[in-house]
Formats: structure tokens, sequence, C-alpha cells
């Protein structure tokens, strides 16, 4: 198959991801993020690389992602500190305020963190999160974060009325938010606020959106993928040294090969994908290792994406390096079981 190579030559606009590590384990998590991953997280070092690397590619400032950044508040102040040596500013910080214990402590850190250069946090609000972390502590986070003198993006605030009516002092479950607003009420989430079709969102939506046949989704999909793989809008690159294409999660591009066509040799999934797109891959699964899907009900290509993906990975198809994290590939949902309800 003719493969077309990509070239990823100029990056927008991204951030960092330093971990993967999270104590929650948010059923529309993107990255597949949760208790489960390895704790590790970018050390200075490599990050001062990483913050150079994008600069030379012209990207100015990132934000810090995750994962949850702050459950490593020092490591957290040494990337400020490395991106401040490369010359790179940091837009925001994400966070999920699971961390948070009492506001002086949180003051205390946020004006730690503003004085290494930090201006901004987005402070994450949603039901997923709430499965897992008290509103209180979401409340608390912002409070403090608005003291220490930073700025606050709540995302999403649209869902602030429903977390309070259900109470701020312990988690709540989906099924609390079904029984208080609606049984369709996880259906109409993704119409409420942007949810990738990636990561464990797929695992999540597929029971209630995945109504395509497989014919479908290939006779749908465009011709090639070069468009969102090439996407520099909102990339990331993580603590392996890995730059995620795009919104593609569970695809890696080693950072250092940024700047050049990617050789189809050493990136065959990514540039089948460029070329061909899911139709490619799906050809390629075929035919290198027998795939076939294990049911017919698919949200969209993506979804088909990851699964062909995971199944390449699962038969230790190995022949790149691409199907990175291991991390990604190796976490499933049922270990994403929210917690029983405390502090
Ligand atoms: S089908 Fe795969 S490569 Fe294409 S946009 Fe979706 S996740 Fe990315």
């Amino acid at each position: 198959m003719k493969t077309t190579p990509l070239r990823i030559d100029r990056l927008v606009a991204g951030g960092v991801i330093p971990g993967y590590f999270c104590t929650s384990g948010c059923r529309h998590c993107l990255y597949r993020s949760g208790p489960w991953r390895g704790k590790g997280f970018l050390e200075a070092g490599p990050a001062e690389e990483l913050f150079r690397r994008a600069r030379s590619l012209g990207c100015r400032s990132l934000h810090i992602g995750g994962g949850e950044p702050l459950l490593q508040p020092a490591g957290v102040e040494a990337l400020l500190a490395a991106a401040r040596r490369a010359g790179v500013g940091i837009d925001y910080l994400e966070t999920n305020a699971a961390w948070f214990r009492d506001e002086p402590s949180a003051v205390e850190l946020f004006g730690r963190l503003r004085r290494g250069g930090l201006r901004a946090v987005l402070v994450s609000i949603s039901p997923f999160h709430n499965e897992f972390i008290p509103f209180r502590k979401t409340q608390g986070a912002i409070a403090a974060a608005e003291r220490a003198g930073l700025s606050v993006f709540p995302w999403v605030a649209d869902f602030i009325p429903e977390l309070e009516a259900l109470g701020t002092d312990r988690p709540h479950g989906l099924a609390e938010f079904a029984a208080r607003f609606g049984e369709d009420y996880l259906a109409r989430i993704p119409g409420r606020c942007w949810i990738h079709p990636g990561g464990r969102a797929l695992d999540t939506f597929r029971p209630l959106l995945g109504r395509k046949r497989l014919a479908h989704v290939l006779e749908e999909s465009p011709p090639s993928c070069g468009r969102e793989l090439g996407d520099t809008r909102h990339f990331h690159l993580d603590l392996h040294g890995n730059y995620i294409p795009g919104l593609c999660a569970g695809l890696a591009i080693a950072a250092a090969d940024l700047g050049a066509p990617l050789p189809p040799e050493r990136y065959p999934l990514i540039t089948t994908l460029a070329a061909s797109g899911i139709r490619g891959l799906f050809a390629f699964a075929q035919r290198e290792a027998g795939f076939a899907p294990a049911h017919d009900r698919w949200w969209n290509r993506c979804d088909l994406c990851e699964a062909i993906r995971r199944f390449l990975f699962e038969q230790g198809w190995d022949r790149s390096r691409e199907l990175a994290p291991e991390g990604f590939y190796r976490s499933r949902s049922p270990a994403c079981e929210p917690p029983s309800p405390s502090s």
C-alpha cells in the first residue's frame, strides 16, 4: 500500500502531559488517565528539552495538563522553572482539585506557583469528575486560586447548578444524576460540552451512541486522516517524549522526529492513516494481523481506529513505536469504578 509521509513542521498551540497518574478515572478521559497509571512525572531536564523543542517549532507557550499535575506540586514548580529557562510561557495549568484539603494550604500552593510564573488555572467541573471529587473541593480550589491572584477558567461551568443541587460534600455517581435530572442525562452530555470520541469516552458513550455498522463507518469516513493528524492547534507532548498527533490519543510520534517527513517504515500506522484514513488502517490490520471486529456498533471512525490499534497492541504487534504510551492500551474501563462516597 502506498503511504504518504506526514510532516509536522510547525506547532501552533498545545500542552505538556507531565504524567498520566490521577486519583480519579473519569469516564470521558481522552488519555485514559487514572490511579492504575504509573506515577512517573516529567523531570526538569527532559521538560526543558521538550519546551525547547516546541519553541524551535514555533510554539512559544504551552499549558500543563495530565493526569492530575498537582498531585506532585514540587514537580509542577520544576516544570515552571524549566519553561522559564526554555523561554516558553505557561498558558494555564489544568487541575481537578482532588488534592484540595483546605483553603489556606491551597492559597499557599497557588501563591508559590504564581511566583513561579503561573498566571491561570483551568479547574475541571463535570459529572464525571464529581463521581470522584466532592464539589466542595472544586469550589475550594477555585476560591483559593482567585485569592492567590490567578485567573480561573471553570470548565465546564454549565454543570455547576446540578453539582450544587446534588450536594457538595460527597461525590455522586452518574446514577444519582440520572435519578435527579432524567434517565437520558448521560446521553445529553455530548450536546452540552465538547466530548472527544477517544479514550475512555468511547467506552462510556459507545453503548449510547454507537449505532453505526462497520460498512457505514468505512463508507462515510474521509479518505485521509491527514488533516486531524497534522492539526497542531491542540497537540500534547508527554513525559515519555511522545508527541500526540492531533487529538488521536494512543498514537505517538517521538518528539525528536518532528520537523521532518515521518518515515513509513517507522510509522506505518500513522502514515497509513494519513494516506488512506480508517479504510487504509482497517485493510492494513486485516492483512497484517487478521483483524476482525468483535462487534458491529460503532460511534464513528475514531472508535474503530482505537479498536484496531488496541487489537494490534494486544496481538503484540510491535513493528513500530506508534502505539504508545503502553498504559493507554493496558488500562480499561472496568477499573474505572467510582469510589465509595467519602471526602
Ligand atoms: S480515525 Fe484515528 S487517526 Fe483518524 S482522526 Fe480518528 S483517531 Fe485520529
